[in-house]
């Protein structure tokens, strides 16, 4: 293992968290993945495992079942140690849940909502998800055309969504809907739909080219009555609402990128150290050589930054233009470092058992999802004024 920067950002409590999620992501999320790639989905137990140990709702107040502790360096540590131990699909089900959904549950509630909804998310007997994305539209989210109109103390919700993460498991769906169809993003607001409401039917569990133990499924929505006690935050600022959360879940995507990133360049490191040809280890030759040295250096630049981000997201100065940055730069690096590391690998990193191969595919979606890299550098573009 190659000694890497000394990273400044914790402190002995943290440590300590770490070595509970190593050993938690050793004996019980490790062990089940190749069952959970084959099945498409992983088990629910997944989730109350994690509840039990602690690692759900880590920012969620004591008296509602959570951690206590609003520090999202908890969080970073959870996403770190899952995708170090290469669990794809399965990792990013709980940090789906604990950093990309979790907030909105807990920022956007009333006292009730946060007592119907909060103690189920923390022990992992609720399961959330996230809905914006449409068949008809996902980076132009002025464009959904979700419905839910009020009908007394009801929405009725109308429409569809695609390429929902958990969409199977979830018991509860942020839905990014329009009340005020009329419009675009002033029209929009967010309402939680539940596992069994009337008209609430969920399509296929989508066959995708990685990530293959994560649920992505289509979600139908057909007169279903929501009552208007599952609106989250204002109604006619979801818009607003999902942009100030959005920089928390792009944070996540790109930490979670550097470790993916990082994992592939160990694996690559090791194999490039024992395979020989001509008569050498691979990684004596000087492009194996510079490749590694590449590597290495553009993990650290990454890591700087995405700790600096975290820093500031705890701080509550990050900005929607720096979590976009570390977004776009952090997964295009996690794309570049799995090429790379396929290519050191030669034929065996086609091979399904290594793991630099699984990596490979599990890492293209993420210049995708979380908004594009080109989105991404729209909003930076934007902000400097051209
Ligand atoms: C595995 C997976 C999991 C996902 N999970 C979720 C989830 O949990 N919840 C959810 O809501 N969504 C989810 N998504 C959807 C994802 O966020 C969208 O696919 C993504 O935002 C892109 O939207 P789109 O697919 O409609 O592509 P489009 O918006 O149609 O974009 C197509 C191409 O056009 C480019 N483009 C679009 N607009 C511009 C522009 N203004 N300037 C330059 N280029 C542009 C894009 O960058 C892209 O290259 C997931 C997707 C996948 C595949």
């Amino acid at each position: 293992m190659v000694t890497r920067m000394r990273r400044t950002i914790f402190d002995d409590q943290h440590d300590l968290f770490r070595s509970a999620v190593r050993q938690f992501v050793a004996q019980e999320v490790s062990p089940h993945v190749a069952e959970w790639e084959t099945a498409g989905i992983v088990s629910r137990d997944l989730f109350l495992a994690a509840g039990r140990n602690g690692f759900l709702g880590m920012s969620v107040p004591e008296d509602l079942g959570g951690g206590g502790t609003d520090d999202f360096r908890y969080n970073l540590i959870l996403g770190e140690e899952l995708a170090a131990a290469g669990t794809g699909g399965a990792g990013l089900s709980l940090t789906l849940h604990n950093d990309i959904c979790l907030p909105y549950f807990l920022h956007l509630t009333t006292d009730e909502q946060k007592r119907r909804w909060l103690p189920g998310i923390c022990s992992g007997e609720l399961i959330t998800a996230i809905a914006m994305t449409e068949p008809g539209t996902g980076s132009d989210l002025g464009s959904v055309a979700t419905t839910a109109l009020r009908d007394g103390d009801h929405y009725v919700v109308n429409g569809s969504k695609t390429f929902i993460t958990n969409g199977i498991n979830a018991d509860l769906v942020i839905t990014a809907v329009k009340t005020d169809p009329s419009q675009r993003h002033k029209g929009m607001s967010l309402v939680v739909l539940e596992r069994g409401m009337a008209g609430f039917e969920r399509g296929r569990n989508l066959d995708k080219v990685g990530l293959h133990s994560q649920d992505t499924a289509e979600l139908f929505f057909s007169d279903v009555p929501v009552p208007v006690a599952n609106l989250l935050g204002t109604e006619g600022q979801g818009f607003v609402h999902l942009v100030h959360n959005l920089a928390q879940e792009r944070l996540s995507i790109a930490a979670a990128g550097v470790a993916a990133a990082r994992a592939a360049f160990d694996w690559t490191l090791a194999y490039c150290k024992e395979r020989t040809a001509f008569g050498q280890p691979i990684g004596s030759f000087q492009h194996s050589r510079f490749q590694l040295a590449e590597m290495r250096t553009e993990l650290e630049l990454g890591q700087v930054f995405v700790d600096r981000c975290v820093e500031s997201l705890n701080a509550g100065d990050l900005t929607v233009e720096e979590a976009a940055m570390a977004k776009w730069w952090c997964t295009e690096m996690q794309k570049r470092m799995v090429d790379r590391g396929v290519q050191l690998h030669g034929g065996y990193g086609y091979m399904l058992e290594y793991p630099i191969a699984r990596a490979y595919t599990d890492a293209r979606i993420t210049t995708i999802y979380g908004g594009t890299t080109e989105i991404m550098k729209e909003i930076i573009g934007r902000s400097l004024g051209v």
